[in-house]
């Protein structure tokens, strides 16, 4: 109501600009403003009307186009060159959104959006952030909001409790967990924690002799957080994988790199396995490369971003057999634990190697129990110091659904892409390239004996484009061992089997239009 009011006084004194406001307070008493921000009554019917805004948009999502099909810049052209002066109604902003955000819009809450890998979304997750952001705490540390670090650290151990982990990673134990932006932040976090371990015990002037490992399947954001942690871009060993062992990283040559580098007077001190690469899912063996990180005094640490959601089913725990023996572990609920962006679960066997590295102490945010110890400060363990209160999301995830129905949901999804396996191998045209392990296939079309690989690829290229193109499906892919994959990721959180049946009908229309196509010149 008082925003409504500001707004036709505004407009009554027909100011168009700033000169004429500046002339007006000038000569007489400012403008009477009744703007409030935050007005209870206000914020309800507003926020009333955006639930229904967005209610309506799940329910109509599959009548638009799963891929964007704008051109670069088309926003520019759509909108006015600069801010309103003056305030407009909640309806005209969401008629924008309708008629001009949705068309640019890659939709990946659509039940037919199979790329990459799915981000998932719930009811619960969704009103645990509505609560979060209400609340907006900025607790960096204890103090600053109790429940916020201590909700976090119960939330943490239940996940890990979910996952079977050890005691050493759990609060309850003698680790811990936090809630991290990105899988990106997890690494750059224990990277720097391992780093300032190291120097700590070689000196600093060693920085330049310290090496990483990783496999040529980790993610490319590994990369990007040595670079932060000032690692040398050529003490980055990105160790090759291949077919046979199904793109995994391979133990004994792990220890011999590590092993060359040792002779030749480097310090390795950190290494990355992954449960879930991002191409196709593969599975490092953690055991065995515990081995070389414990021979060599690595810090070994587990990037499941995607695959360790399984794990809290027990069907799938055994691909973090060995995880008792790595320094830390970090996967995302954003991706499959129904949870939406951003939420990365870290948890470290050694906080204090983490605190070490990044805590800090200035007077301003001095307090007795921090000053105690006997509190967690989460400030020191991650890059920024604001953070907001995430653990509502997954606390309400958690209770709303139980470990029951979560196990369900993953088991659901997987469900649904073998019955996709199942239909490519089915088609003899087409093929399965390396085992699904979780919810993503990996596939291609690959009809003639006599076609050499670069023809291979030409199909799949088109294949994919005509498929994208209909914006009916959108999938992605992926080049692995040279060769051109089409990933299907099964498990936004709308999917069905009929959607992924859908998909697959379309799949094959793509493959008989491309086909005949080629027979016809
Ligand atoms: C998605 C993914 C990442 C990157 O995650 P962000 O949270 O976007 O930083 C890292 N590793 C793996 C294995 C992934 O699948």
């Amino acid at each position: 109501m008082h925003h409504r009011r500001s707004e036709a006084a505004f407009s009554s004194s027909k100011i168009h600009d700033m000169g004429s406001l500046e002339l007006r307070s000038a000569d007489s008493s400012p403008p009477r403003c009744e703007f409030k921000p935050l007005d209870p009554e206000e914020f309800r019917n507003q926020a009333h009307r955006m639930v229904d805004f967005i209610a309506d948009y799940y329910k109509g999502i599959e009548t638009y186009p799963v891929l964007s099909q704008v051109q670069p810049d088309y926003l520019r052209t759509c909108l006015p060159k600069t801010a309103p002066y003056l305030p407009e109604s909640l309806e005209n902003i969401l008629t924008d959104v309708t008629e001009k955000i949705i068309p640019g819009m890659t939709h990946w809450l659509s039940p037919n959006f199979f790329a990459f890998f799915p981000a998932t979304v719930s009811t619960a997750a969704f009103v645990g952030e509505m609560l979060c952001t209400s609340f907006n705490s900025v607790g960096f540390n204890w103090l600053a909001s109790p429940a916020a670090t201590e909700l976090e650290m119960i939330v943490m151990d239940w996940l890990a409790n979910m996952l079977k982990l050890p005691n050493s990673f759990m609060f309850s134990g003698t680790g811990g967990g936090v809630i991290q932006n990105t899988s990106s932040e997890a690494i750059l976090v224990t990277l720097v924690a391992a780093r300032d371990r190291m120097l700590h015990s070689c000196g600093a002037a060693s920085i330049q002799k310290l090496v990483v490992y990783c496999s040529d399947q980790t993610h490319s954001t590994f990369t990007k957080a040595a670079k932060l942690a000032g690692i040398s871009p050529h003490n980055v060993r990105s160790i090759t994988t291949n077919l046979d062992t199904d793109f995994a990283l391979s133990p004994v040559l792990v220890r011999s790199v590590v092993e060359a580098d040792v002779m030749a007077g480097l310090v390795p001190f950190y290494l990355c396995a992954t449960v879930g690469t991002t191409s196709t899912t593969a599975i490092d063996p953690l055991e065995q490369i515990a081995d070389v990180a414990t021979d060599y005094g690595l810090w070994m640490h587990v990037d499941a971003a995607y695959g360790g959601s399984a794990c809290i089913c027990p069907e799938f725990r055994h691909y973090l057999d060995g995880i008792e023996r790595v320094d830390s572990l970090s996967l995302s609920p954003h991706k499959w634990l129904l949870s939406y962006l951003d939420c990365c679960c870290l948890w470290v066997k050694k906080p204090s190697s983490l605190m070490k590295a990044l805590s800090t102490d200035p007077e301003y945010l001095r307090n007795k129990a921090s000053e105690s110890a006997s509190v967690v400060d989460y400030k020191d363990w991650q890059v920024g110091t604001g953070r907001k209160f995430k653990s509502l999301r997954l606390w309400l995830v958690m209770r709303s659904y139980g470990v029951a129905n979560l196990q369900s949901h993953i088991r659901s999804d997987v469900r649904m892409a073998k019955m996709f396996e199942g239909l490519v191998k089915s088609d003899p045209r087409f093929e399965i390239v390396v085992p699904r392990w979780f919810a993503l296939v990996c596939f291609r079309l690959n009809p003639f004996s006599w076609a050499s690989p670069g023809y291979t690829e030409l199909l799949n290229r088109k294949l994919l484009e005509w498929v994208n193109s209909t914006g009916r499906v959108y999938m992605t892919h992926t080049i692995v061992g040279g060769m051109y994959v089409l990933r299907f990721a099964v498990g936004t959180t709308l999917t069905t089997e009929h959607h992924v049946a859908a998909a697959w009908k379309l799949i094959k229309e793509g493959a008989d239009a491309i086909l005949k196509g080629i027979r016809n010149c």
